[in-house]
């Protein structure tokens, strides 16, 4: 069964009449086709027994046919109502409807109340996002395959990166480096910004890249991924420039251990908070536990916020096909911020990561 016809025997055991989907995400997820239409409206409508459609501003419903989405599609001219045109849409197979569920994580209050104008007999309380996150939690043999080609690119990018580190040079010059040399293989966009921290740059684990010289004798973060058929990658590495101070080295391997421990650690069966808390041990025992200020990692898929939440109370059982980040941190300010991360698929009997950047350190400049 499609994913597509998984949403609408959800809208048929839920007895709704209509499931609106909206994210630009899920729709990507059931659809194939994506775009952010940032102010105009896109949507996906699915009915228990009948064909859906998809409703999006004229000037993308070429694109959105090439993708091979073989049921109707409704464009509307920006100075039309799209709220009226969907509602036509929609009473042409649902004369009045009385249940449209809806994805309750993403739609604006002003979207709602446009919705609730033009079906006033409706109630609007069914919430398919949490069907959809299980739905994403697992990914098929074919998702698999594209996140493997979206890590292969950041360990593109983290070669060319580290290449390009020297003393003197800014982060932001080394971040647009790896991307030009991306984007010259036509990897033309990156999964988020970009990070490149220099010494104690990188203990604000949230900082951006900016123009902050190397010096000699110091670790530098990179934190990047890419995006392949909608498909992302996210890997973190922590390199050294010159000769970092025992300290430094010793944060290294710390968090080093607790990366390694907990990926030959991440199996069928474990539960997420029993994974976060193989590294935390570790990182604890060595005394910097209050300098590892995150979860051990998020969901990954088509973005960096699904599920599973690899972190403290997410009893979730890992099972084969879920995706996530393994990125212990440690970050102490004034002196270093190290993390090293690599996103994994469950298998049968472990886990496989689609980055393969070696996590020794690596000496540059
Ligand atoms: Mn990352
Ligand atoms: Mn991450």
């Amino acid at each position: 069964m499609s994913k597509l016809q998984q949403v609408q025997e959800w809208t048929d055991q839920h007895r709704a009449d209509v499931t609106y989907i909206s994210d630009p995400h899920t729709i990507q997820y059931l659809t194939g086709f994506y775009s952010d239409p940032i102010e105009r409206v896109l949507a996906l409508v699915v009915f228990p027994d009948q064909e859906p459609f998809m409703f999006a501003p004229a000037l993308e419903v070429e694109a959105i046919k090439d993708t091979g989405f073989s049921f109707p599609v409704y464009g509307y001219l920006d100075h039309e109502n799209p709220w009226q045109m969907i509602a036509a849409n929609v009473k042409k197979r649902v004369h009045r409807p009385t249940k449209i569920a809806l994805e309750k994580n993403q739609l604006s209050v002003a979207r709602l109340e446009s919705l609730q104008n033009v079906f006033p007999d409706a109630q609007f309380n069914q919430d398919i996002t949490p069907f959809i996150n299980q739905l994403r939690v697992i990914k098929t043999a074919a998702e698999i395959d594209q996140l493997n080609v979206a890590g292969k690119w950041a360990d593109f990018a983290f070669e060319k990166g580290f290449a390009a580190v020297k003393a003197g040079r800014t982060e932001e010059q080394v971040v647009a480096e790896l991307q030009y040399a991306l984007m010259k293989k036509g990897i033309m966009q990156m999964s988020f910004e970009t990070l490149v921290q220099a010494g104690a740059h990188a203990a604000e684990p949230h900082g951006a890249t900016n123009d902050t010289q190397f010096e000699n004798n110091e670790l530098v973060l990179f934190d990047l991924g890419t995006i392949w058929q909608g498909y992302i990658s996210d890997a973190s590495r922590t390199v050294a420039l010159g000769k970092p101070t025992a300290k430094q080295l010793d944060i290294y391997q710390v968090c080093l251990e607790a990366q390694l421990t907990a990926q030959a650690a991440a199996k069928p069966g474990i539960t997420a908070a029993e994974l976060d808390q193989v590294a935390r041990a570790i990182i604890t025992k060595a005394g910097y536990g209050k300098y590892f200020i995150h979860r051990l990692g998020h969901g990954m898929g088509m973005s960096e916020h699904e599920f599973p939440s690899i972190m403290a109370g997410n009893d979730m059982i890992l099972q084969p096909g879920m995706c996530f980040s393994i990125e212990p941190g440690i970050y102490i300010p004034g002196v270093a911020g190290v993390r090293i991360e690599d996103c994994v698929h469950i298998t049968e009997s472990g886990c496989e990561p689609f980055t393969h950047t070696s996590k020794e350190l690596t000496y540059v400049g």
